[in-house]
C-alpha cells in the first residue's frame, strides 16, 4: 500500500485495502494459534526499545506498521492458545473482536440512553438476559465494565453509600484469604483503611466458613463497629473454589449485609447444569460481578456488574451537571453514565450481543459444559500420577505439587514449560508451592488436554 498520503478519511478502494491487509494479519494468527503455545520472552532488552520510537512527522507505511504489531504481538505469552492454562485462559472469540471493529467504526455514544437509544437497548438486553440466568427478579440491572475490579468496586461503592450512608470509619466488610486482591484494592479506593477489611477464617477446603462469619459479624458490631457487607467468591482465583453462598447470603440477610458474589471466574458456569448447583445461592446476591473475558471468552475488558436493584448502582455513581443536561432519559432506558465510573465508555454491549445472538446460548453452554468434563479427564489423570493433588476442583481450577518439596515442584515445572505446548502457573496453597492448571479456552479440547496430561507425565516420571 502507498504510503505517500494515507487520508485520515480514507477512500472506499483505500478502507477496503486497510481491511484486506488487516484481514491477512487476522487470519494468519488465528491460523497458527495451535502450534505454539509459549513463546521464549528472552529476547535482547534492544529490541524493547527499538519499539519505543516516537512516531515521525511524516506517514509511515501500513504494512510495515502492522508487521511491527504482528511481531510484536507473536513475542508474548500466548493467551488465545488451546495449551494455555495460567492464570485464567481468556479465549479473545473473534466475533467479539469483530464486534469491536463495528463499534468503533461507528463510534456512537452509548454513556446515556438519548444518543443512541436503539445500541443501547441491545446492550440493556444483554444485562437482563445475564440478569435472568442468574435468577434476578426483572427489575434487576446493571452495568458493562472493564472487568472484575471494576465491578467490585461499583459493587462496594454501591452498598457502602446504601448501607452507609457514605464513607465510615466504622464500617466492616468482610472477606477471606482467598478473595481476589481487587476487593481490598477496591476498599482502599473507596477510602477504608485495611483494618475494615475482616478476613474470616476458611474451613479446610478453602471455602470461607459461614459460622465464623457470623460470630465475627456479630461481634464486631458488639463492638461498636458497622458491618456492612459481605463478599462470596464463586470460584476463588487460586484453587476455583466456591463459597457456601447459599449459607453466606443467610447470614447477610439475617444481620443485614450486602451480599455481593465475585463470580469473576465462576460465574458463566450458571449457564451449564453442573454449574447451576454448585453457584446455588448466587441468586440471592445483592450484587455480582463475572468476566466475560475470563469464562465466556470475550476479548479482555468486557467485565459484567449485575446488581438486584440498579436504582441504588445510579444513585451511588450519578452526578448532575449542566453540560449533561441535554442527556436527561426517563426510566425506559439507562445512562450507563450513571451506572458506572465511565463517562465516555467503548459500546461494549456488541462484544457480547454478537457472539451471543449469532452462536446462541447453548453454544457457549456446551464449551462450558465440556470444559467440566475435560476438568474430570484431568483431575483422574492427575491422581493417576507421581504428583500430589493440593485441591479438589470445584470447575476447572487444579493445583499439584510433586513429591518432595518446594524445589522439586519447581523443577516439574520448568520440565513442564520446556515442551514449549503448555503454559501452568504456580501458585502456594497453605503456603507451600503448587502448579496450577485452569482448563477454559474455547481452543482447548480432548486433544490438547490429553497432549498436556502427556507432557506433564513425562516430566513427572523424569522426576
Ligand atoms: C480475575 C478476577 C478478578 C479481577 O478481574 P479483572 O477483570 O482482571 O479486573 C476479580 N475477582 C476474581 C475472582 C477474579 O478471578
Amino acid at each position: 500500500m502507498s504510503n505517500r498520503h494515507p487520508a485520515m478519511e480514507p477512500g472506499r478502494d483505500e478502507v477496503a485495502a486497510m481491511m484486506a491487509a488487516a484481514t491477512s494479519l487476522v487470519t494468519d494468527f488465528l491460523g497458527s494459534v495451535d502450534t505454539a503455545p509459549t513463546a521464549p520472552l528472552d529476547f535482547p532488552a534492544s529490541e524493547l526499545t527499538e519499539l519505543f520510537a516516537p512516531p515521525g512527522d511524516r506517514p509511515g507505511d501500513l504494512d510495515d506498521l502492522l508487521a511491527t504489531f504482528r511481531d510484536a504481538a507473536a513475542q508474548a505469552a500466548e493467551t488465545v492458545s488451546p495449551g494455555f492454562y495460567a492464570y485464567f485462559p481468556g479465549g479473545g472469540l473473534f466475533a467479539s473482536a469483530l464486534a469491536e471493529l463495528l463499534a468503533a467504526t461507528v463510534n456512537r455514544y452509548t454513556g446515556s440512553g438519548a444518543m443512541a437509544p436503539k445500541l443501547v437497548a441491545m446492550e440493556h438486553g444483554v444485562i437482563q438476559w445475564f440478569c435472568s440466568v442468574f435468577g434476578l427478579p426483572p427489575t434487576a440491572g446493571g452495568v458493562l465494565s472493564s472487568g472484575a475490579s471494576s465491578g467490585n468496586l461499583s459493587a462496594l461503592v454501591t452498598a457502602r453509600q446504601h448501607r452507609l450512608g457514605g464513607p465510615d470509619r466504622t464500617g466492616t466488610l468482610y472477606v477471606t484469604e482467598h478473595t481476589h486482591h481487587s476487593v481490598a484494592k477496591a476498599a482502599m479506593i473507596a477510602g477504608f483503611t485495611p483494618d475494615q477489611v475482616r478476613l474470616v477464617p476458611v474451613t479446610a477446603d478453602f471455602r470461607m466458613d459461614p459460622t465464623a462469619a457470623e460470630q465475627m459479624i456479630a461481634a464486631d458490631r458488639t463492638a461498636g463497629l458497622r458491618p456492612f457487607l459481605l463478599i462470596g467468591t464463586a470460584g476463588t482465583t487460586n484453587t476455583g473454589t466456591i463459597d457456601p453462598l447459599a449459607d453466606l447470603a443467610e447470614v447477610a440477610r439475617r444481620h443485614g449485609l450486602w451480599f455481593h458474589v465475585d463470580a469473576a471466574y465462576g460465574g458463566a458456569f450458571q449457564l451449564t447444569a453442573r454449574g447451576r448447583v454448585k453457584l446455588a445461592g448466587i441468586e440471592q446476591a445483592d450484587s455480582i460481578t463475572l468476566d466475560a473475558h475470563k469464562s465466556l471468552f470475550m476479548p479482555y475488558s468486557t467485565g459484567i456488574l449485575l446488581v438486584r436493584d440498579p436504582r441504588l448502582l445510579r444513585s451511588a455513581h450519578s452526578m448532575d451537571a449542566d453540560y449533561l443536561q441535554d442527556l436527561a432519559l426517563g426510566d425506559e432506558l439507562p445512562n450507563w453514565a450513571d451506572h458506572g465510573t465511565e463517562l465516555t465508555r467503548p459500546f461494549r454491549g456488541l462484544r457480547l450481543w454478537l457472539p451471543l445472538h449469532l452462536y446462541g446460548v447453548d453454544a457457549f453452554r456446551s464449551e462450558l459444559d465440556e470444559k467440566l468434563d475435560l476438568s474430570e479427564v484431568v483431575r483422574r489423570e492427575l491422581r493417576e500420577l507421581p504428583v500430589i493433588a493440593t485441591s479438589e476442583p470445584d470447575l476447572t481450577v487444579h493445583t499439584f505439587r510433586a513429591p518432595g518439596g518446594e524445589k522439586e515442584s519447581q523443577q516439574l515445572l520448568e520440565r513442564i514449560h520446556a515442551s514449549r505446548r503448555v503454559a501452568l502457573t504456580s501458585t502456594r496453597i497453605n503456603g507451600d508451592y503448587a502448579l496450577r492448571l485452569c482448563v477454559l479456552s474455547h481452543r482447548t479440547h480432548r486433544s490438547h488436554v490429553d497432549e498436556a496430561l502427556g507432557i506433564i507425565r513425562a516430566a513427572a516420571l523424569a522426576a
